[in-house]
């Protein structure tokens, strides 16, 4: 398989999306309205430099008109808005607003010499060519001998902090490749243009940098090539996911939200939801009022004098144990606690090996493998349900 930045990022935000998109191919035409603006606002600034490669004179007009023409030839029936109480006019003006400040900000364009426009790159990450990389570089300039710039165009509706763009990867490949295309480039710099905000960003990278992100992508590769699961994972960009109907996450839902009112209400997920849901709130109300009555109990036992209250059928103990109550793992005066037990001598006898603990470090890979294979040969490969119910629109990913 080729690997792109967005590729891989797409298996880090959702392992599901990676596998229906790039393992099972499974592709529809429907795009979110911000991508549709943002491929439009592209294209438009690609004429742009295009144009002026040919020292052809563009202007604002043109673009626009440019702009406006490819927006509406391009539009088609599955562009999906999220936001409702905005409409196809509202994006398509907020694209316009973008390349109106770029233009004005940056004509009569001379800011460096234009080295690549859509430029395709191939990125090998290892000497034997088995890990590469594919990608499109926005723009690439030439502002001086020897120095490259990477031009990022960003349609996006919030601007990254410094830090966040100063840990991007996708530019940061970017370099890799153009320092594997042009060795002689002395000086990279990565540059985004935030458009809605009329901002440029730069950020660099140093030699250590790329060499840490080159083995982290390369241990990320191989992760996806012996991955056997690929576990759907929710998050707020499932609002603009194309897969929702297909997925785990969303499939009951669409395929029971239509239901006449009489076949819905008979539907065993949904009778067994209900139930849940009912059972949940009991079992609250429950562990609530068994918390009073042993409170209630107590003082009363302690009232009379008493150990044992006695009903018709039954007898309720009631007793005391004295005992010494010590900070629990995240109370402060914890790990004061550990280093005296240690200090002691102790340790061993009264600390035991946390088995839950233990599992989750080596599902999250927290260990090098030689480490986790020594252990995990003691497990066996188990899992357990988790259920709960929340209300619909409770937490990421909407629904
Ligand atoms: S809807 Fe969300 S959880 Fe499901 S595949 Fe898409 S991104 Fe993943």
């Amino acid at each position: 398989m080729l690997y792109s930045a967005s590729r891989l990022d797409t298996y880090r935000q959702c392992p599901q999306k990676f596998k229906f998109t790039y393992i099972d191919g499974i592709t529809t035409d429907s795009e979110g309205i911000e991508a549709f603006m943002g491929s439009r606002v592209h294209e438009t600034l690609e004429t742009l430099y295009t144009d002026l490669k040919f020292c052809k004179t563009v202007t604002l007009e043109s673009l626009l008109d440019f702009y406006h023409r490819s927006f509406r030839k391009a539009w088609h029936d599955e562009v999906k808005i999220v936001r409702e109480d905005l409409t196809p006019d509202n994006y398509e003006a907020l694209g316009e607003k973008c390349i109106v400040d770029y233009y004005n900000r940056y004509a009569p364009f001379d800011q460096g010499r234009t080295l690549g426009i859509e430029h395709r790159i191939e990125l090998n990450l290892d000497a034997e060519g088995k890990y590469r990389l594919i990608g499109f570089i926005d723009r690439i300039s030439q502002p001086k001998d020897k120095v490259v710039w990477i031009h990022d165009y960003k349609a996006k509706s919030f601007l990254p902090s410094q830090q966040d763009l100063d840990e991007d990867r996708q530019l940061a490949y970017y370099q890799m490749a153009i320092k594997q295309l042009w060795p002689d480039v002395e000086e990279v710099e990565l540059v985004w243009h935030y458009l809605m905000f009329d901002q440029e960003i730069h950020s660099r990278r140093s030699a250590e940098a790329l060499e840490t992100l080159r083995e982290e992508t390369i241990a990320l590769i191989r992760e996806i090539e012996s991955a056997t699961t690929f576990p759907s994972k929710k998050s707020g960009l499932c609002n603009w996911c194309e897969h929702q109907a297909i997925c785990p996450q969303f499939k009951h839902l669409f395929e029971t939200q239509n239901l006449p009112k009489n076949e819905y209400e008979g539907e065993t997920g949904v009778q067994l939801g209900e139930r849940l849901v009912y059972l949940q709130a009991e079992e609250e109300k429950i562990k609530k009022e068994l918390k009073k009555v042993k409170e209630a109990l107590t003082d009363y036992t302690k009232k009379k004098g008493v150990e044992t209250v006695f009903t018709k059928d039954h007898k309720i103990l009631v007793k005391f144990y004295n005992n010494i109550k010590f900070p629990g793992r995240k109370d402060p005066g914890r790990q004061k606690l550990e280093e005296a037990v240690r200090a002691a001598g102790l340790w061993d006898e009264v600390s035991s090996l946390d088995v839950f603990a233990l599992a989750k470090r080596i599902e999250k890979n927290g260990w090098d493998g030689e480490r986790i294979e020594a252990i995990k040969k003691f497990g066996t490969p188990d899992q357990t349900p988790w259920i709960k119910a929340f209300p619909k629109n409770q937490g990421r990913g909407g629904r």
